[in-house]
């Protein structure tokens, strides 16, 4: 296989352009640069912390076909929508796609019309698809949840057996194994499975840095709990319980006291089971209350808290579970609810446990959670410290010990100020979500898919009002920012209208100047204040990397708010006595007639220049020259 020189501003192009993104996250580029040099890679990196984007970016800037292998069907479909949603030719072949369908698949492989196709394993042994893969070219195949492969793991897979054959089947093909969870002995059998022993290895730090680890004592939980819930109105959120009749009480009780929630456990029907995961995934149901039997396979990104209503049995079962919150990166919570009782109704469990061997590894376990439940130290250092790794720099949000000794200042009010700055348009998010919601229920995508609660947080703080503010948001790449930048962009733009209104028929003259203040987006007070610091137009979008026309209209959107009232940089005072003229005389509804009448030397920057000063929202009894 020939080696593809990509370079590293080319590598950064393209995570922008296609998926909306400003820098990488930890070992993305070192991975990403060792499979486009066609080196095979080993990535131990935690949930969350971002694989996919390993293997899906190298495939863009590849000649050939890059095959994911994963083992989670119900997922394929979310990820492929997303990657089509960011314009990349991508699609999955499975079992639950009719014959017919799976043909028209299979011809676009061989066409080469494709940049990424997601598969299950067993699709792998088809000999009529692995000729089919023979006859076009594989760049890189991408085995995600690579643990499965080995008996040593928590999740083995038989059908991951038949992996091992694809590297002598393609041996100029490129591998990469992904997962989350691999102990040293885990990966040495997968590296053997797969022939992966030269593989370059990458292991991430088992630390979550947005997650924020809490144990409450179990004492009027259900007040706690639903005190919390208030709080956290309108997120996703799943609550663990050990029984699956504790699931329903706790469920029904939440239900009642007018939350959305719904139970879920193994006792349920398969397509009950499947339909309650639906619901959750599409935001139909906030709160999921379940047994362990839920999660395996989920890959919500924005689950914002996770509560652990009953003490987990080990360390590392609770640091899977609460693991599911915040996959996207953003603060999210993890509460565990805890009462030495509970430690005391598991060990009864552990002692009817059979043999002596299992019966001494569960009470190892229940003795470490407990240890870490009673811990005087930090959450995250003990956790880790089960992983056998140090924590590094502490991170911004730890937990709750951490908050109440020296971290209280740091650690708390940074999570306020990640929060705060949501808050004060937490309306307007709201809103975003809804709308959010409403296109993707038309289209059948999951939310997600549209836009990412983090992305929607963004707008709902920067305020953005053109195209071109709406892609320096991190994550919204060309695409999506074409597709349904401008939905977004009128409710953000109603949202300030109805906003400023409100400020103008309720509060006093003063109160008004300083919420029109407030209400300027930040990247317009940027814009703005270089103005005033004497740059020029195009000084101000050469420096800022914005079109002209995107400065123009911040200036624009700064004088309607009255904002900017020295107009004298931009239109000459004669120049605006002229418009001025002829606007009074024929209106300000179009400026096409204006600046036929005005004849040549005019510009359209400057019509709307005045028209914005001319039909601005200034308070009243202020004096204007
Ligand atoms: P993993 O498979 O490691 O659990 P994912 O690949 O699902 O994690 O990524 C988790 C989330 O992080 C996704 O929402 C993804 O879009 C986001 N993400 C990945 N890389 C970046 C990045 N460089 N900057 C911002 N967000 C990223
Ligand atoms: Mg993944
Ligand atoms: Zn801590």
């Amino acid at each position: 296989m020939t080696a593809t020189t990509v370079t590293d501003a080319r590598l950064l192009a393209t995570l922008k352009s296609s998926f909306g993104y400003y820098s990488f996250r930890p070992l993305q580029q070192e991975i990403m640069r060792c499979i486009l040099h066609s080196q095979d890679v080993f990535v131990v990196m935690p949930t969350g912390a971002g694989k996919s984007l390993c293997y899906q970016l190298p495939a863009l800037l590849q000649p050939g076909l890059t095959v994911v292998v994963s083992p989670l069907i119900a997922l394929m479909k979310d990820q492929v929508d997303g990657l089509q949603e960011q314009g990349i030719a991508a699609t999955y072949i499975n079992s639950s796609l009719d014959q017919w369908e799976i043909a028209r698949r299979q011809a676009a492989v061989a066409r080469g019309e494709l940049k990424l196709l997601y598969v299950a394993p067993e699709r792998l042994t088809l000999d009529s698809f692995l000729g089919l893969l023979r006859s076009v070219k594989v760049a890189f195949f991408a085995i995600d949840e690579a643990h499965c492969i080995s008996e040593w793991g928590h999740d083995f897979r038989p059908e991951y057996r038949q992996l091992r054959a694809l590297r002598h089947i393609f041996p100029s093909a490129v591998f990469g194994a992904f997962t989350a969870t691999a102990t040293r002995r885990v990966e040495e059998d997968v590296r053997a499975q797969l022939g992966l022993q030269r593989a370059a290895g990458f292991r991430g730090s088992y630390d979550r840095p947005n997650l924020y680890y809490r144990v409450l004592p179990k004492k009027s939980a259900y007040k706690q709990l639903v005190e919390y819930l208030r709080e956290r109105k309108g997120d996703s959120g799943i609550i663990y319980c050990l029984s699956r009749k504790g699931t329903e009480e706790l469920a029904t009780r939440l239900s009642v006291d007018g939350f959305s929630a719904a139970p879920y456990h193994a006792g349920l029907e398969s397509n009950e089971r499947r339909l309650r995961q639906e619901a959750f995934i599409r935001d139909d149901v906030q709160v999921m209350v379940a047994t362990i039997a839920f999660g395996m396979g989920i890959d919500k990104p924005d689950v914002r808290f996770v509560v652990h209503y009953d003490l987990p049995k080990s360390l590392e079962g609770y640091y899977q579970e609460s693991g599911r919150a915040g996959r996207d990166g953003e603060p999210s919570d993890c509460i565990l609810f805890y009462t030495y009782g509970d430690a005391v109704k598991l060990r009864r469990f552990i002692d009817e446990k059979s043999s002596e061997k299992e019966r001494q590894v569960a009470l190892d376990q229940l003795q470490k959670i407990v240890k870490w439940a009673e811990g005087e130290g930090c959450r995250k250092r003990a956790f880790l410290a089960y992983f056998d790794e140090a924590l590094a720099a502490h991170p911004d949000l730890c937990c709750d010990v951490c908050g109440t000794k020296t971290a209280k200042a740091t650690s708390s009010s940074t999570r306020m100020d990640k929060r705060g700055g949501e808050a004060q348009h937490q309306a307007l998010f709201d809103r975003l979500r809804a709308l959010r919601k409403h296109i993707a229920d038309e289209r059948g995508v999951k939310a997600f898919v549209v836009f990412h609660d983090s992305m929607l947080k963004l707008m709902a703080s920067e305020l953005p009002i053109t195209l071109r503010d709406l892609q320096q948001i991190n994550g919204v790449g060309e695409r999506k920012a074409a597709k349904y930048g401008n939905q977004f962009l009128t409710c953000i733009k109603q949202y300030l209208s109805e906003t400023e209104a409100r400020a103008e028929s309720s509060s006093s003259e003063r109160s008004l100047t300083r919420q029109t203040t407030v209400l300027l987006p930040p990247t317009i007070r940027t814009t703005l204040d270089l103005f005033e610091r004497g740059r020029s137009v195009s000084e101000i979008a050469i420096s800022r990397s914005f079109a002209v026309s995107t400065i123009e209209q911040h200036l624009v959107e700064a004088i309607g708010k009255g904002a900017l009232t020295e107009l004298e940089r931009l239109v000459s005072a004669e120049k605006r006595r002229a418009i001025g003229a002829i606007m009074a005389e024929i209106g300000t509804e179009l400026l096409k007639p204006v600046i036929d009448k005005l004849g040549d030397g005019y510009t359209y920057s400057e019509l709307n220049y005045v028209r914005a000063f001319l039909t601005r929202k200034a308070p009243k009894g202020e004096s204007h020259g």
